[in-house]
């Protein structure tokens, strides 16, 4: 297999398929801006010849047993396994990660993988009650058909298999829009899947761009169900137009999530998790803290705490670096200019709020770890998402006032406290509105069985992965039976 080809074309069927437009659009390295290679850009027509392809190959799909999808499923793990290192290889070149950070995440990857192979055996429906003498009910799983799945490029292994793998369980077909910034982790998964012989056509892969080939796939009246993850723009665009034709959406979208640190919190433990929170995956997680919340009592202590360690925090692709580049030109220039309108307005940069000066940095996207203070709850800075290592600090005299300003966001994805307080640690993960709440530790970080996903503009209430991401990619079907007691001799 040529493990990272000059031009990466789409996958459809059995066949690597060059684009009808005959044109390619470069794989940046964000590392050094270097060329990796080439991606297919495709249109309304490469989609239709999926949509044709995914239809005829979901039918001998859905006819397998859930038990042997799952043992399908479960070779193609076997095999991300074997190919760890390549995956994560391709993982480092797209986004500028280390090999130890992309190594975890195909390991997450294949985790999520194993998980849903599992669920083979388990896709349950329920046994129900009639108030009906003689008359039994069940619930069974059903396919919906042809999934469209679109990823961005954060985390783009764990991105592809948080989807690919449920939506394939439940007996659908599946055509993968890849994201631009990283068309290549896409790309091997649908490659591997064909050589451990997944029925050719279940596993299709489509790049370009959002506009010319994601909208298409979104408006397929043949696609019945959507999971997006991205932007909250962008979702509720999707959302409109799956609308208008009830096709099924699951949206994962961003977040400005809070991390409170209360006065009677372990402010070492609490400071190492902020710094992980805000800038590990150079704050290119959904999850990432970018809103510090901090008790009035130890808000300066706390302060110069986290400025000192930020300083020290290395950037770079190495595994002992802390982390690296942003994933492209545009969402650092987005980044830059974000920093500066806040200071225009009386935003205190405490530390940060440029571009990486170091020689070795120069022709990649680092975004110096960024900390700023003094923006009120309503600033732009403070209400929208920047997706870099960029937080703000907040003051909160009380905890009433800390809960209060965690709720203070048009996002409500995730959050976390730390307090040794049992109480607060109680009242605060009822209370806070978001989808994932946590005591004493990060605002990321998921498990293949544990639900994630948001409230308010950080989605539309679904969940993935877990169990619960079953309900996004099978339809219930209701079964009666009755009987017919004088049939029974
Ligand atoms: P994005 O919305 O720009 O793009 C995401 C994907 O959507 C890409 O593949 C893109 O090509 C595609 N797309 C863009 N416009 C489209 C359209 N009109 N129709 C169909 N598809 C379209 O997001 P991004 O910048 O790539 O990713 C960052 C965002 O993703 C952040 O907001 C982040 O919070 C969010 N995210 C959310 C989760 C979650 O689980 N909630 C996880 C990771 C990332």
């Amino acid at each position: 297999m040529n493990i990272f080809p000059d031009k990466i074309q789409n996958i459809i069927g059995s066949e690597e398929k060059e684009p009808t437009t005959q044109q390619f659009l470069d794989n940046v390295n964000p590392h050094d801006g270097s060329i990796i290679n080439q991606y297919a850009r495709s249109n309304e027509s490469d989609l239709l010849e999926a949509v044709a392809v995914a239809k005829e190959a979901q039918k001998i799909w859905a006819s397998f047993t859930p038990v042997k999808r799952g043992q399908m499923l479960y070779d193609l793990c076997v095999k991300m396994k074997e190919r760890q290192e390549i995956i994560a290889r391709i993982v480092v070149a797209e986004t500028g990660k280390s090999m130890k950070m992309a190594l975890g995440e195909t390991g997450g990857a294949i985790a999520v993988g194993q998980f849903f192979a599992g669920e083979g055996q388990r896709l349950f429906g329920r046994t129900l009650t009639s108030g009906v003498p003689n008359k039994s009910a069940m619930t069974v799983r059903k396919p919906v058909g042809i999934a469209g799945l679109i990823v961005p490029a954060n985390t783009p292994i764990a991105n592809v298999a948080w989807k690919v793998f449920p939506a394939l369980i439940c007996g659908n077909a599946v055509i993968l829009k890849s994201s631009e910034d990283a068309p290549g982790t896409s790309w091997i998964v649908a490659k591997l899947a064909l050589e451990v012989g997944l029925p050719p056509g279940i596993l299709n892969v489509v790049h370009g761009l959002g506009l010319e080939i994601g909208e298409p796939l979104v408006k397929h009246p043949d696609v019945g169900v959507i999971s997006f993850t991205g932007s909250t723009q962008v979702g509720k665009r999707i959302a409109v137009l799956a609308g208008e034709r009830l096709a099924t959406v699951s949206l994962e979208l961003g977040g400005k999530n809070p991390l409170v640190v209360c006065d009677d919190a372990d402010l070492d433990k609490a400071l190492d998790w902020t710094l992980l929170s805000a800038f590990s995956n150079a704050g290119q997680r959904c999850a990432s803290g970018s809103r510090i919340v901090v008790f009035e009592a130890v808000y300066e202590k706390f302060k110069s705490m986290l400025i000192e360690a930020t300083q020290k925090l290395v950037m770079g692709i190495g595994d002992d670096d802390d982390f690296g580049p942003v994933i492209n030109k545009k969402q650092l220039e987005n980044m830059l200019s974000a920093v500066n309108s806040a200071e225009q307005k009386g935003a205190i940069v405490l530390t940060g709020g440029k571009r990486s000066e170091m020689p070795e940095h120069k022709n990649g996207y680092y975004m110096c770890p960024t900390i700023l203070e003094n923006v009120a709850l309503d600033d732009e800075i403070s209400q929208s998402e920047l997706f870099g290592p960029i937080t703000i600090l907040c003051k909160a005299k009380n905890y009433d006032d800390a809960l209060s300003i965690a709720n203070h966001s048009d996002y409500g994805l995730t959050s976390s406290i730390h307090t040794t307080n049992f109480n607060r640690a109680i009242h605060f993960t009822q209370n806070v509105r978001a989808g994932v709440s946590v005591v004493n530790g990060g605002t990321f970080g998921s498990e293949p069985h544990f639900p994630f996903g948001g409230v308010k503009n950080s989605g539309n209430g679904t969940r993935e992965p877990g169990t619960e991401a079953l309900d996004i990619y099978s339809v219930l079907k209701a079964i009666h039976f009755n009987l017919s007691s004088d049939k029974l001799n």
